[in-house]
């Protein structure tokens, strides 16, 4: 099928899961070493080392997340344990108060560009600095420094959300702009059908599908006199009817691969049964198209139908189908032909009589 395979909480998850993955890995490897570094100098105890495990874990369970959601849960994990084993370093070497606010706009301010939700980000801040809190027990001398600290906590939350929600803003805008693309790329502006490109990438990916399924069959569909609808009513009304065509391909051509390939040239991909069941589609386009009036005069179409014969290439089944479509047209327009079977040669594959 053409079309845009992720949706924007998919590509967020594809784009911050190796972000959050590979910085939680290096937090947990810079939180060993740290414990390695100081239990040289000073003896601490072995059950910090505790922390390394739950942080291992934390990355492990990242590398297994699925969602965006899951991405928060299992890096707040991470970011906590790495702050408790910071404070619980801090506490062991020195007065603990030094490091209280370094450590924690450390652990909380760079998950920020990492999450999806400014809420995720205030959480994971919001616990960062209550397990600081707790792990260090910080004595503010004076109500001063209680007071600057609480005021520094909330302005780097603050400013943790605003750009949290700066890069949500931005990743949106690269979303939709690559939507808009797409679309360009594979859609028919004036029948809003796929173009040309969509289609010819659909059948080649269903070509190359060796999984076993029903056989393909090739429809080339032409509209007929459409010069002399242009030169009679004007483009456009030539522009309208090459809609009106596109709508009854659309209903008539549920479920199968279709296209405006250019001009007031269409095509169709159906898996079917069998070579009846494919005419039969044929004719209900052609009947249908011919339901369809302009100005008292019925609108009608032309169809070159090819079933797919194993190992042909893509151009081979266009080709036949085009020359099924001029027979068609050489027997009256307003019908469906069959292109002939394939046979193969000596030199490689030839068309039957
Ligand atoms: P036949 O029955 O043999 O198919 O004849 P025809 O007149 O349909 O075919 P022909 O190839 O002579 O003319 C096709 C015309 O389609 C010529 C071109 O100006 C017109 N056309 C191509 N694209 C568009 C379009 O987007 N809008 C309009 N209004 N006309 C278009
Ligand atoms: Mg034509
Ligand atoms: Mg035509």
């Amino acid at each position: 099928m053409y079309g845009p395979e992720e949706s924007f909480e998919q590509k967020s998850f594809a784009q911050l899961r190796p972000l959050v993955l590979k910085s939680g890995i290096l937090a947990a490897v810079c939180g060993f070493l740290a414990l390695l570094v100081v239990d040289a100098t000073e003896r601490i105890s072995p059950a910090l080392y505790g922390f390394s495990l739950l942080a291992t874990f934390a990355c492990y369970l990242t590398s297994r997340a699925t969602t965006t959601r899951q991405l928060w849960l299992t890096d707040l994990l991470l970011v906590c344990t790495t702050t408790a084993c910071m404070g619980s370093i801090a506490n062991a070497v020195s007065d603990p108060a030094i490091w209280f606010l370094p450590i924690g706009l450390l652990m909380s301010l760079p998950v920020s560009a990492m999450h999806v939700r400014p809420l995720h980000v205030f959480g994971t801040g919001a616990a960062v600095w209550a397990t600081l809190f707790y792990v260090v027990q910080p004595s503010f001398e004076r109500q001063l420094d209680l007071t600057l600290s609480l005021m520094l906590i909330l302005a780097s939350l603050l400013v943790a959300m605003l750009v949290c929600q700066t890069f949500c803003r931005i990743r949106r805008n690269v979303y939709d702009l690559q939507l808009q693309l797409h679309e360009m790329a594979y859609k028919d502006t004036l029948t809003g059908l796929p173009n040309r490109r969509a289609f010819m990438d659909t059948l080649t990916a269903t070509l190359s599908n060796e999984a076993p399924h029903a056989p393909l069959f090739f429809l080339m569909l032409d509209i007929d006199d459409f010069k002399t609808i242009n030169d009679s009513f004007g483009h456009d009304v030539g522009d309208r009817v090459l809609a009106d065509v596109a709508r009854v391909l659309k209903d008539q051509s549920a479920g199968h691969s279709f296209a405006r390939l250019g001009g007031e040239e269409f095509a169709v991909a159906a898996h079917l049964s069998d070579i009846a069941a494919a005419q039969a589609l044929a004719q209900r386009i052609v009947d249908a198209v011919n339901a369809n009036q302009l100005y008292g005069v019925s609108l009608s179409i032309s169809v070159g139908l090819a079933a797919h014969e194993p190992g042909e290439p893509l151009y081979s089944l266009m080709r036949r189908a085009d020359l099924a479509l001029y027979d068609a047209k050489r027997g009256g327009k307003n019908r469906h032909a069959t292109a002939a079977r394939l046979v193969a040669t000596r030199d490689g594959i030839a068309h039957t009589a």
